[in-house]
């Protein structure tokens, strides 16, 4: 406490206001655009960021930009409802997420950054007694390839979320759940910010207000990115642009499979602490939801995409309906909270529900995409797996299954209920 109040008196507030040195030094500063680079990264998401860390990082790739249209952390980095996780059924998922989990365990050390890792464990909840063994067989698949879950009678359940205790009536009973402890949150801008100021130090240039608006190229190679800020050689070019990937393909001339979908959260007033953990519940008759209690105290919802192609951000009445009846259904003492605010980002939706990191059309242009609604917890994976295949030029045995070929072939990653279609559980 001492030091804090030293470190803001008026004194050093006055000094450093006087010296013209400010008081807060700028994370990432602002770099002039160069004409070359070895690598250009086109997005200041949570996936261009750390792919361009990464690059310079691992591979001593120094001439690295990250080219962003608007800001760092205005895309969906900075509007997720903030949840890890690695409990995913297809082993090629669940191998990929849960390196990215033990990522993000170690990155606020890495980063020298603190991003609020918040093991608070993720909750899978049954609501009838066919939704158990469909969570059992999830949680066995997790268990064989050695990553944590543990299934959940109720009585277990309820010790471990006291909220769920039946103290007021429920309109279905709650069965049991599926529980991975070391899920939770992650504070989703300081992933953005941490990864910008690390990979700045690194000698990355970050360049914001810079829109990438068409791709020069000479036979199989793309030599060069046309930018709102001018021409920009590049040896190599990684599009990680989330929602805007559908116009990637247009100025590829790649039909992608992927569709932009908006994707809604919502937070309500704070309350005293009431829920510890994050719930993951499809209730009858409504789409998959979610749920945690932000620091602040309001509960942070979130739900399935709205269901019609958009890139618009303003989300659609039926699906914040949608989430809410579901939430009080399943916690009915929810129900006299006023909602706050609620917002939407772009979603760029494959049609299996996985996603795409590979070469595309040129020998030197790269695409990471495909990140649906589950992208903001694959971004320290991503990062590193997408920075080997572009200096190495050989893709990482962890994402062999995300290329985009598997669309042709029909060797599908179709994770059940995470594509563009509510699917149940
Ligand atoms: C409401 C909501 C809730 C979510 N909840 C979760 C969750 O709890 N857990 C989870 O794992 N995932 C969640 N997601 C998904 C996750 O946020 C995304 O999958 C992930 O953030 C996408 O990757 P990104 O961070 O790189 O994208 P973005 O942050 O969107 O970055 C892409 C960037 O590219 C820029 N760009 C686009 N086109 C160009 C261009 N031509 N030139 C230059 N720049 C360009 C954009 O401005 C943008 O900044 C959620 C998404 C939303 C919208």
């Amino acid at each position: 406490m001492k030091r804090a109040s030293r470190h803001y008196s008026a004194w050093s507030l006055l000094r450093a206001r006087l010296s013209g040195a400010g008081f807060w030094r700028p994370l990432w500063t602002g770099n002039r655009l160069q004409q070359a680079y070895d690598v250009v990264v086109v997005g200041a998401g949570g996936h261009g960021l750390a792919t361009a860390y990464h690059l310079a990082k691992d591979h001593g790739i120094k001439r690295v930009a990250v080219l962003e249209k608007r800001l760092v952390g205005y895309g969906n980095v900075g509007r997720n409802t903030t949840i890890v996780r690695s409990n995913y059924l297809l082993p090629e998922n669940h191998y990929f997420y849960e390196d990215a989990l033990r990522r993000y365990e170690g990155l606020g050390r890495e980063l020298n950054y603190n991003i609020m890792y918040s093991p608070r464990g993720v909750v899978d909840l049954a609501l009838s007694e066919d939704d158990f063994p469909v969570l059992a067989r999830r949680g066995n698949a997790l268990r064989l390839a050695g990553i944590d879950a543990e299934l959940m009678d109720r009585a277990a359940l309820e010790k471990f979320v006291p909220a769920l205790a039946p103290r007021r009536r429920r309109r279905f009973p709650i069965v049991g759940a599926l529980v991975q402890h070391r899920g939770g949150t992650v504070r989703h801008d300081a992933v953005a910010w941490g990864y910008a100021r690390a990979a700045t130090a690194l000698g990355v240039d970050i360049i914001e207000d810079c829109e990438v608006t068409g791709l020069h190229t000479t036979g199989n190679s793309a030599t060069a990115v046309q930018t709102s800020q001018g021409e920009v050689q590049a040896g190599a070019v990684v599009f990680a642009t989330a929602g805007h990937t559908g116009l990637v393909g247009k100025m590829l001339g790649v039909p992608l499979p992927i569709e932009t979908h908006l994707l809604q959260a919502m937070v309500t007033e704070p309350v005293k602490p009431l829920l510890d953990t994050v719930l993951v519940y499809v209730a009858p008759g409504h789409a998959e939801s979610y749920i945690s209690q932000s620091d602040r105290g309001g509960m942070v919802l979130g739900g399935h995409i709205d269901g019609f192609p958009s890139y618009t951000r303003e989300g659609a009445w039926h699906r914040l309906e949608d989430v809410v009846q579901a939430t009080v259904e399943v916690l009915p003492q929810l129900g006299q909270l006023r909602l706050l605010r609620h917002w939407a980002g772009t979603n760029d939706m494959t049609m299996d529900g996985s996603p795409i990191i590979d070469r595309v059309k040129y020998d030197n242009v790269f695409l990471n995409a495909g990140w649906c609604y589950g992208g903001f917890k694959a971004i320290p994976a991503s990062g590193a797996a997408c920075a080997s295949f572009v200096a190495k030029g050989a893709p990482p045995d962890l994402i062999r299954a995300y290329r985009l070929s598997r669309f042709a072939t029909g060797h599908l990653l179709d994770e059940p209920g995470y594509g563009p279609y509510p699917v149940k559980l």
